[in-house]
């Protein structure tokens, strides 16, 4: 697989037809290794130009399939493709999933030992691997520079290349030092891959990367199979459990809280509540760590409760869901996060609870970090778009691709919850006046809960201390009951007309555009909260969970369960994860048409030669072996 190909793709049949010794294709090898049928999206375009010797930025979401577009390139160009990628996990794993396809592929990082690195580098001498994976801080050594100087090289991935943006949530400073493959490898094809895509972080890739003239392959950031659903925060460990147990017992999941005492608290008590729960947060001792991540890719079914210290690089395709505790920072960290749900394209939730707890610590966070003036302005702006998605009453998922640039196919998406069951939406012009008068008549001083308590007219021990039982606007709410006045509170401030004070915790002061709404110059337009989400209406879903996909109706074990059985067993003597022997939709696939040849099993898709060979016996047998 080296010679260089110009992209013109031509079908070659089936690719066990060995007869005709034919250079190969892009859609070939797409067809012989990884088993696939068809390039999916922009796939073949970014094949075709980085086979060619083109550079190029590559967006796309996770799960879109972007390792393909420089794997592919990589086995039809002369030489090692070099990997760039920041996880050792990560490498890993698709090391594995490489390896099982058949491919010549290698991981150069800390974990290996002087020996085994020197193995892997007279490899890469010799021609004799197709993929290196190797971690940046390795890549930039002088030694591993003047190595790749001295071997054929098919191109270099920069994965993960948002890594590179100092605005950005994940930066690592070592990927700065990735411009001096521009500079010493310039006749070297550059392909920088992200699923994170505002503005400021493509141009930064561009420039660190040397991208200039390079074109963007920018593909949908849709991922429609994912519904998303934000819920006003109640008891969020409750509606938590609820929503785990309602929706997605025995499932895969993550559950991310913003401190690592949450994440203790929280996977103590869903374990209490019987969830195979596990902490993972930066503050574990390493190894068990480690192992808890072991586990959660290995294992059917257990829920990650994690800071966000957890998630990139995990290439685990059954995540069935991603809930949040606390608000993400911003909407790109909102979108990777969930976006780890669902990368196998079947359904997946991402939920969330929010309160305006969650504003106003976040406020206060960025307002307490040391950054900048120009560093807490982006981190203001960016907090202000994650809140008006959760305010907003309309499609979230137009709201999301709207932020991402794109212009989404419909006004209403039909799977997230404004969709499913629309909010309703009130005049709140009088609340939002008696709310306003009444911090101000109490001095700017007092949090959301003590507003409440005058509003409602209550003689509390503090109000009455304060003397606040004597003025105006005590007991002028009582058309709103407590739960609806926290709701109109919470978009007061959200909608900016309510700030938190940086001095005193809580306090809520009037921000300029509270004067006009006390004037009666703006209508302010309020969402109703419709519950806890959980009691939501629900499209119908099929579940695969193990549980009810080992056994059919009259209990007997069916095809699938002895497939997930058998893909078990296999995982656990190449010490694997299950997913790398093959994912859940190719056992769906196996299951559904029930092979009675090797032919028949090779048009299932994620069957390649290699997984044929090596497993088409034994999956036949076990077709043969179970009743239907
Ligand atoms: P990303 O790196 O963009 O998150 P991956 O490269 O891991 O995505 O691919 C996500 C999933 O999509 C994988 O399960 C992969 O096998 C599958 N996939 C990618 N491209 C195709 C394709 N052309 N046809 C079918 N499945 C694909
Ligand atoms: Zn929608």
């Amino acid at each position: 697989m080296n010679s260089r190909q110009p992209g013109n793709f031509v079908s070659l049949g089936s690719a066990l037809d060995r007869e005709r010794p034919i250079a190969p294709t892009a859609l070939s090898i797409l067809n012989s290794v990884f088993g696939l049928p068809a390039f999916r999206g922009a796939q073949e375009e970014i094949v075709a130009h980085v086979a060619s010797g083109g550079n190029c930025l590559v967006l796309m979401p996770t799960g879109g399939g972007k390792s393909l577009c420089y794997q592919v390139p990589s086995l039809l160009r002369a030489g090692c493709g070099i990997v760039v990628s920041p996880l050792i996990s990560l490498m890993r794993d698709q090391v594995a999933a490489l390896l099982d396809a058949g491919v010549k592929a290698a991981v150069l990082n800390s974990t290996l030992s002087w020996e085994e690195a020197s193995v892997v580098e007279q490899r890469l001498l010799a021609g004799d691997l197709d993929l290196l994976y190797v971690a940046p801080e390795r890549l930039l050594t002088p030694r591993c520079l003047a190595l790749l100087g001295r071997a054929k090289i098919a191109l270099f991935a920069i994965d993960e290349a948002h890594c590179v943006s100092q605005w950005g949530h994940d930066f690592r400073p070592e990927y700065i030092g990735l411009s001096v493959l521009a500079e010493r490898f310039p006749k070297v094809p550059r392909i920088a891959l992200t699923a994170t895509a505002d503005d400021l972080t493509r141009s930064e890739i561009v420039t660190r990367l040397g991208l200039d003239d390079a074109p963007r392959f920018v593909a949908s950031f849709d991922r429609p199979n994912i519904r998303y659903e934000i819920v006003e925060k109640q008891n969020a460990r409750t509606q938590l459990q609820a929503f785990i147990a309602g929706r997605h017992a025995g499932d895969a999941g993550i559950v991310y809280c913003g401190s690592r005492a949450k994440v203790d608290d929280t996977a103590a008590a869903l374990s209490a509540a019987g969830i195979a729960a596990l902490p993972y947060h930066a503050g574990m001792d390493a190894g068990l760590r480690a192992r808890h991540q072991d586990r959660f890719i290995n294992d059917d079914g257990v829920v990650m409760v994690a800071t966000i210290a957890f998630g990139m690089g995990i290439d685990k395709p059954d995540v069935r869901f991603v809930a949040h505790l606390d608000l993400p920072k911003s909407i790109e960290a909102y979108y990777q996060e969930t976006g780890r749900a669902g990368r196998d394209g079947k359904p997946a939730d991402a939920w969330m609870t929010y309160g305006l707890a969650d504003i106003v610590q976040q406020r206060r966070m960025i307002d307490e970090s040391t950054g900048a003036d120009a560093f807490k302005r982006v981190s203001f702006g960016k907090l202000d778009a994650l809140v008006a998605l959760c305010e907003s009453a309309r499609c979230r998922r137009a709201r999301l691709l709207g932020y991402f640039g794109e212009q989404p196919a419909a006004a209403s998406c039909g799977n997230c919850d404004n969709c499913l069951s629309p909010p309703k939406v009130w005049d709140g012009r009088v609340a939002a006046q008696k709310a306003l008068s009444c911090a101000y008549r109490t001095g700017q001083r007092f949090g959301a809960a003590y507003l409440v308590d005058v509003l409602l007219g209550r003689s509390t021990d503090r109000v009455m201390q304060f003397g606040h039982d004597k003025l105006s606007v005590f007991g002028i709410g009582n058309e709103l009951n407590e739960k609806q006045w926290r709701t109109v509170m919470r978009q007061l401030v959200a909608l900016g007309h309510l700030q938190p004070n940086s001095d005193a915790f809580g306090a809520l002061t009037l921000s300029d555009s509270a004067r006009g709404i006390l004037k009666g110059e703006h209508e302010v337009m309020l969402r109703e909260e419709t519950g806890t989400g959980a009691s939501r209406k629900r499209g119908s879903r099929t579940r695969g969970g193990p549980a009810a996909a080992s056994h059919d109706a009259s209990g007997e074990p069916n095809l699938l369960g002895a497939l997930r059985a058998w893909r078990s067993e296999t995982a656990r003597k190449g010490s694997v994860p299950a997913y790398v022997v093959f994912h859940d939709a190719t056992l769906e696939g196996i299951a559904a048409i029930r092979p009675k040849t090797l032919d028949q099993l090779r048009g299932v898709p994620g069957v390649g030669d290699k997984k044929l060979e090596r497993y088409g016996d034994a999956l036949l047998a076990l077709v043969r072996a179970t009743p239907g």
